[in-house]
């Protein structure tokens, strides 16, 4: 069975979202756990938490993903930056364990000119104060498109701060189709060839989860702009590729792509009818 579902607005709480997805022949979904700009989350209600939780089993949902603000930089030069942003990790860890044994992703962040090392260094240590040994949520670290000064674009980057984080059976990697694209892994004509080097520097098994993506910006642009299943330059048939490789079999699936729900809706029945 195909995982799959997109992102939605965690507005009206969990179920809600549940329900949602639901009605899209979803079975995943991701949200963002507070405003991009990393402001208050809601307060939190535990009585619709335990209430997604029911109905996720009794619809047999697979792994939810929280989405960490994308603003948030762990590995800033100034350290208010990198302090905000354990403040807000640590807040969301707490928060997801009333929904256990999901996904909690978040973008390794911008070294902003302190050079690949030091920020590995910065990530690590925030890992090393926010993982804990009780926690049932698993940290996945998104693979980007090393626009900027980003961290994360090579997978050797992300196995450094998983090899280098102590608790580090706490966490895996998301893997952006749109991003590794632009970081320059040929996914449309070596898509063997991708997932056997993503294997021998990280381990299949830290893959847990996929952002599945089409990308508006070349191979190799660096460039980070998503595009719609099929109207990108990654194209239809190679994402279907994607998702039948068996190196992603049973992950969930989540769409960023731009659209609303009726859009991913459509994008949803279309994978699934290609879906072997
Ligand atoms: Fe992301
Ligand atoms: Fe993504
Ligand atoms: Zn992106």
């Amino acid at each position: 069975m195909l995982n799959i579902g997109c992102h939605l607005s965690v507005s009206k709480g969990f179920l809600n979202m549940g329900k949602v997805a639901s009605s899209i022949n979803a079975n995943t979904f991701q949200f963002f756990t507070r405003n991009p700009q990393g402001g208050k989350a809601k307060d939190l209600d535990e009585k619709d938490m335990t209430s997604y939780n029911e109905y996720a089993a009794v619809h047999d949902f697979a792994k939810i993903v929280a989405h960490a603000p994308y603003t948030l930089n762990p590995c800033s030069d100034n350290p208010q930056t990198r302090e905000f942003a354990l403040m807000v990790f640590e807040d969301d860890l707490k928060r997801m364990e009333y929904i256990p044994h999901n996904y909690y992703n978040f973008h390794p962040g911008s070294h902003v000119g302190q050079g690949t090392d030091k920020g590995i260094e910065l990530i690590t240590k925030t890992l090393n104060q926010i993982l804990q040994k009780e926690q049932k949520t698993t940290v996945l670290l998104e693979t980007m498109s090393g626009k900027g000064s980003e961290v994360g674009s090579r997978f050797e980057e992300l196995a450094e701060i998983i090899n280098k984080t102590n608790l580090n059976d706490k966490l895996g990697v998301c893997m952006d189709t749109c991003h590794i694209f632009a970081a320059g892994y040929d996914i449309v004509n070596n898509l063997d060839d991708v997932f056997v080097e993503f294997d021998k520097i990280i381990g299949l098994n830290r893959l847990k989860a996929i952002h599945l993506n089409d990308s508006m910006m070349p191979f190799a642009s660096h460039k980070d702009r998503h595009a719609k299943i099929g109207e990108g330059l990654i194209g239809e048939e190679a994402l279907i590729r994607f998702i039948n490789h068996p190196a992603v079999k049973n992950l969930p699936f989540i769409l960023e792509t731009p659209n609303e729900l009726d859009g991913y809706a459509a994008e949803i029945k279309m994978l699934k009818e290609n879906y072997k």
